[in-house]
């Protein structure tokens, strides 16, 4: 009897760092030859047993790495940086603890929990924190309104939310799917090789996404704020002060200790993974409403925020109208261009060409994908920052340790410090030149102009 070929398993794509940790990869392998594990620099990779693997193909065919399949290359918008929207609209949550303890304006768990309460679903798929030490995302099959309340807020980590996504056929009636773009594409690629599988997402929720960081960005943050093992991080809590809001670590002994929301945003890059940099589609293109926080909007609750709410799919319109009639929500129509431009779309797509040129220049594995996008690249002229970005993502397993990697990350923000002590008397300089050329030189040269006219 002749043997099937040996085919590819996802190995190459981790070692590629082309893994987004969706999770596809473990849902389809029927060998239960798949388990993750977290590298030194904190990705969370799946981890194939040779043992037990067959060599099937399955994993590699479904991985939303590398592949965009058929599902997905049927749906591919002609502007793949926006999609498709039928309306745009910005609100909040009108039940008052729904809408305070969420992240920006609570409208993807009034969603989730109208849907629950209508018997349209019998579970959500969201994501939760384990509230133990070394805190890391995990997904949850959520069944009841306490269970939905907890997953509310933005977990600005790898969770491979698809992993769990056979359990839905258990369950009588359809269920919600929350998740990033990359979860999307994952479950696009799912459908596939499953089609009963579409059959039992009743709507997909998705969320605007620029990164999430690896999970050694937990354990900084947690080292910054304590000595003691931590139980628990919320990244961004709007009720610390306001909107958007402070990371809150809570310690072992359970104090709570509020970080600076600066302190967030400078180690982004520091962790930043290398699939990230090469992700295009930050506004969740194939989600039947996609949510984000209504950065550039106007009019927007500068207390506790609010949600932008795109809707892409006429199941997304419907559930919407339904929602707003039970008055669940409460929301205002949005010219949706300027959704698009707060969400800095154009500069997404200049980073997204410039990374991508620089990831050929490392002659790396492309994903198929990068085709599919019909952009014309043009020359980068200097794009030395986004080769320098990638090599930094890449290196971060070349620690030998995790306390090497936050040390080193501690000095670099350090120097980095003390380089802006020293620049700022400079930056004062520059901004007063500017300011002079600006408002008291160029309007008496041009009416000066005027004149001669
Ligand atoms: C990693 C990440 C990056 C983001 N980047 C941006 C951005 O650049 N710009 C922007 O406008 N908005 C971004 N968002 C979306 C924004 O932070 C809010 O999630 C969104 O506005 C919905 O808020 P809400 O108050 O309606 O949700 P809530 O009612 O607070 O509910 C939050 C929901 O998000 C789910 N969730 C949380 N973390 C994850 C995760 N890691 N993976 C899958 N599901 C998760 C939870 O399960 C929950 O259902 C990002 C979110 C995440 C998780
Ligand atoms: S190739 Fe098949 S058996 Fe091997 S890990 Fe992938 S899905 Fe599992
Ligand atoms: S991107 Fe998803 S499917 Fe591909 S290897 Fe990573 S977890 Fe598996
Ligand atoms: S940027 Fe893209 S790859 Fe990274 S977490 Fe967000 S959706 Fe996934």
């Amino acid at each position: 009897m002749a043997l099937n070929p040996k085919k590819n398993n996802v190995s190459k794509i981790v070692s590629d760092y082309l893994c987004n940790s969706c999770g596809a990869c473990y849902a389809v392998c029927k060998q239960g030859a798949i388990k993750y594990h977290e590298t030194i620099g904190g990705y969370l990779f799946p981890k194939v047993d040779g043992k037990k693997c067959i060599f099937c193909g399955l994993c590699y065919e479904v991985c939303p790495g590398i592949h965009f399949n058929k599902c997905m290359v049927s749906q591919m918008s002609d502007n793949p940086f926006v999609g498709k929207i039928l309306s745009c609209y910005v609100g909040r949550a009108s039940n008052k603890e729904i809408f305070n303890n969420s992240q920006s304006g609570g409208i993807v768990t009034a969603f989730l929990i109208y849907l629950l309460k209508t018997r349209q679903i019998s579970a959500a798929i969201v994501a939760t924190m384990q509230t133990n030490i070394s805190p890391r995302g995990q997904v949850t099959i959520a069944t009841s309104v306490e269970e939905l309340i907890k997953s509310q807020k933005s977990k600005y980590i790898p969770i491979p939310m698809l992993s769990v996504i056979n359990q839905v056929k258990k369950f009588e009636k359809p269920v919600a799917f929350v998740g990033l773009p990359c979860h999307m594409h994952g479950l696009n690629n799912l459908f596939d090789f499953d089609p009963e599988l579409k059959s039992k997402i009743l709507i997909k929720i998705g969320l605007v996404c620029d990164r999430v960081l690896t999970n050694a960005a937990v354990d900084f943050l947690g080292q910054s704020a304590t000595n003691l093992p931590i139980k628990n991080l919320i990244f961004r809590d709007k009720q610390c002060p306001n909107y958007p809001g402070n990371p809150v670590i809570i310690a072992e002994n359970g104090d709570k200790i509020i970080l600076n929301a600066s302190l967030r945003m400078a180690i982004k890059n520091f962790f930043t993974p290398v699939r990230c940099r090469l992700c295009f589609d930050k506004l969740n293109i194939f989600s039947d409403v996609t949510l984000g926080d209504p950065h550039g909007l106007e009019g927007i609750n500068r207390k506790l925020g609010e949600s932008m709410i795109m809707i892409r799919t006429k199941t997304g319109h419907n559930i919407f109208d339904a929602i707003l009639d039970d008055e669940a929500i409460a929301v205002r129509q949005i010219d949706y261009q300027n959704a698009i431009t707060g969400q800095h779309i154009n500069d997404k797509k200049i980073q997204w060409i410039s990374y991508i040129e620089a990831w050929k220049q490392l002659e790396r594995q492309n994903p198929n994908f990068f085709k599919l996008l019909k952009i014309n690249f043009s020359p980068i002229l200097n794009n030395k920052k986004y080769l320098r970005d990638l090599s930094y993502s890449l290196a971060l397993d070349n620690f030998n340790s995790r306390e090497e990697l936050l040390n080193y990350v501690r000095m670099a923000l350090k120097r980095k410090k003390k380089l802006s002590l020293f620049c700022f008397p400079l930056h004062l300089i520059k901004r007063f030149v500017k300011f002079f050329l600006t408002v008291l030189w160029y309007p008496q040269k041009n009416s000066g102009r005027d004149n001669a006219n």
